[in-house]
């Protein structure tokens, strides 16, 4: 078992990363000054499989514990599900000590963290994220958000957890797909932080994709080191945190120009990164081997490269849209060198097109 400790300064809580993480759940939950009564949210996929044991470990702590399930995906990241998660916590008469916890992927932590930040103005959060890119991405980091029908993520807040707890046999039930989209992001930090890194992913491959526990505890272990580390430095994202977002301008713009649904998230910023790669290879900042590092990796993992369904003017247009985006300036984030990033805006419209045209 190992641990990430994220350190805000004014607040800081401990992720534990292994596997038979029961112990140290009810350990947590008995310390901490808790109400008796526990929310546990899932979806149908993970509280099926996982959400009876949690529930049975709650209670024999001595919890009054309750689950709600909703249907799994993007769909119930809205106000409206938020709203039924409210009426329940009000029904069971949670109070501003009862924690809340969140058993899932991204969707659930998100939409339970966003429950857990507003009901009764914020009361304890607790994560067990479930895919590979909850537990390195979503999990970490304290931004939660519900989605509005205009936009993805627009209503939310920053709001730290108390605690999370990653179990890694949990991962042996997650769809491939899904692993490769942890994968993306992961591949991202190697990127944007730590060339050793990257160069661990590229000689362990296959031990990562055959989901070896030793390899896979570092390799989520070091994302979630990273992502804490540009997170406690630039917590509401005003400067440093903009490096996570590398791959991120295009991929949005793919994600919206194919409504969502031919791409997962971790399969647009595959495509984003290699994009990004392109264009700071077109502008001189790395060499074209540095481009095929990239492709390779992303290869390897079974990741895309271009995407289908997409136009150069379609995306284009889609990248000023983005929340990013300030004052109609894309700001880009692009590659130095293998491990270090630089964010770059006015870039001309031309070379930007012309690399959308090469990931299309
Ligand atoms: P998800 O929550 O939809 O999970 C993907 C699928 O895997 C779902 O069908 C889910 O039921 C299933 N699943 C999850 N864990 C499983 C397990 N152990 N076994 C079997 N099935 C399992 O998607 P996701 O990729 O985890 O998260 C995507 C969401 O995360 C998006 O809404 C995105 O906006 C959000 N996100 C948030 C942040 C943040 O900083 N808050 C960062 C990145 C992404
Ligand atoms: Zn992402």
């Amino acid at each position: 078992m190992c641990k990430v400790m994220v350190d805000l300064g004014t607040e800081s809580y401990e992720i534990l990363i292994g596997t038979k993480l029961t112990e140290n759940i009810r350990t947590f939950v008995l310390q901490a000054s808790f109400s008796k009564t526990v929310l546990v949210i899932s979806d149908n996929n993970v509280g099926t499989l996982y959400g009876n044991a949690l529930l049975d470990l709650l209670k024999q702590a001595g919890f009054q514990a309750e689950i709600i399930f909703v249907v799994p995906g993007e769909s119930s990241k809205s106000l409206t599900v938020a709203d039924g998660i409210y009426t329940k916590a009000i029904e069971l008469g949670l109070d501003r000590k009862s924690p809340i916890v969140a058993l899932g992927g991204g969707v659930v932590g998100d939409l339970a963290g966003f429950v857990a930040a507003t009901y009764m103005r914020g009361v304890p959060f607790i994560q067990i994220p479930t895919s590979l890119l909850a537990q390195v991405d979503s999990s970490v980091g304290g931004k939660v958000a519900v989605n509005h029908r205009l936009g993805k993520n627009l209503i939310g807040a920053f709001y730290q957890p108390s605690a999370v707890f990653m179990d890694l046999d949990m991962l042996k039930t997650l769809p491939n797909r899904e692993i490769y989209t942890g994968l993306a992001e992961i591949i991202k930090y190697g990127i944007i932080y730590d060339q050793d890194f990257f160069s661990y992913l590229d000689q362990h491959a296959k031990k990562i994709l055959a989901l070896e526990s030793t390899v896979l505890a570092h390799i989520i272990h070091r994302s979630c080191e990273i992502k804490a580390e540009v997170v406690s430095q630039d917590e509401k994202e005003s400067g440093l945190r903009i490096i996570l977002n590398f791959g991120h301008t295009l991929a949005h713009a793919i994600e919206s120009e194919t409504n969502y649904e031919v791409y997962n998230h971790g399969e647009a910023v595959a495509i984003g990164m290699y994009g990004a790669a392109r264009l700071s290879w077109k502008l001189g900042l790395i060499h074209s081997t540095d481009v095929e590092l990239v492709k390779n990796m992303l290869e390897k993992f079974h990741l895309p490269i271009k995407a289908q369904q997409c136009t150069v003017d379609g995306l284009f247009k889609s990248i000023f849209h983005d929340k990013k985006a300030v004052n109609g300036k894309v700001k880009w984030v692009l590659i130095e060198s293998i491990g270090k990033v630089r964010t770059m805006t006015d870039i001309a419209d031309d070379l930007v097109k012309e690399v959308m045209s090469e990931i299309i």
